[in-house]
């Protein structure tokens, strides 16, 4: 089976075909900030993170069926004037080649698009901030450098990854960047080698890791600090950025 990060080197042919949506939420209030939005779940990612939740999404034995685009796109056409915008989330919506034909589609009728990104494809990422096709970037640092692919558990570019917190934090677009934070993963000084890492950036922001169905069995019971723990590394942390908190 073709993985989908196997696609974009197919980019070009058939890009229609190269969008695989595998989950659709039409209504959220909290994924894109200040702004009502459904969220599209592209189907597929490069990296395996234990504590991921979106097992469906990440691993190809679980994937389900695929959602057509233009099923998408007509719920779009008959929401204009009432929602006002889309997240694109994962999986990795960057390993699709057909991520930008679509955006360019849901851009038409005006609705404002979110990324969500694990930053793995900063060339992906260039491209939609040089055709304005993003208006809200928010990216998951998954961990400090040396610490990367123990964390995802695969191979990556750290170059690649520090590309994309570049070019998003010089891109003008608005961003976030975020940690989901698993205990026994990262410790505090991890966290402020991260915050060295990123320092300056509009805003950084820790998410607690809550138990749940996880890619990792192993990892569904694992544990995030407490909140006064929380609250010691942030008052470390926060003066690097122009808003940092808690999730
Ligand atoms: S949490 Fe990790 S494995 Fe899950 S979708 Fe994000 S990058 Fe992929």
């Amino acid at each position: 089976m073709m993985r989908d990060y196997e696609e974009r080197s197919l980019k070009g042919k058939t890009p229609h075909c190269l969008f695989k949506i595998g989950g659709f939420q039409r209504f959220t209030l909290i994924d894109y900030p200040g702004k009502v939005s459904c969220i599209v779940f592209t189907q597929g990612c490069n990296f395996r993170c234990p504590y991921c939740y979106n097992v469906e999404l990440v691993l190809p034995e679980y994937f389900g069926k695929t959602i057509p685009q233009e099923e998408i796109l007509s719920f779009l056409e008959q929401r204009v004037g009432k929602l006002e915008g889309v997240v694109i989330t994962g999986g990795e919506p960057t390993i699709h080649a057909g991520l930008k034909d679509f955006i360019e589609k849901v851009k038409k009728p005006s609705f404002s698009v979110k990324l969500d990104t694990n930053g793995s494809m900063p060339e992906v990422i260039e491209e939609l901030i040089k055709d304005k096709l993003v208006d809200y970037i928010a990216m998951d640092i998954k961990a400090p450098p040396d610490k990367y692919e123990e964390v995802v558990r695969a191979k990556v570019d750290i170059k690649a990854i520090n590309r994309s917190i570049n070019l998003i934090m010089n891109s003008g677009v608005d961003y976030e960047f975020r940690t989901t934070v698993v205990k026994n993963q990262l410790s505090k000084d991890d966290i402020l080698k991260i915050a060295e890492w990123i320092k300056e950036a509009k805003r950084y922001y820790l998410q607690k890791f809550l138990p749940g169905k996880t890619l990792d069995p192993d990892f569904s019971n694992k544990t995030t600090y407490s909140d006064e723990e929380f609250a010691e590394i942030l008052s470390f942390i926060k003066d690097n950025f122009s808003e940092c908190a808690l999730r």
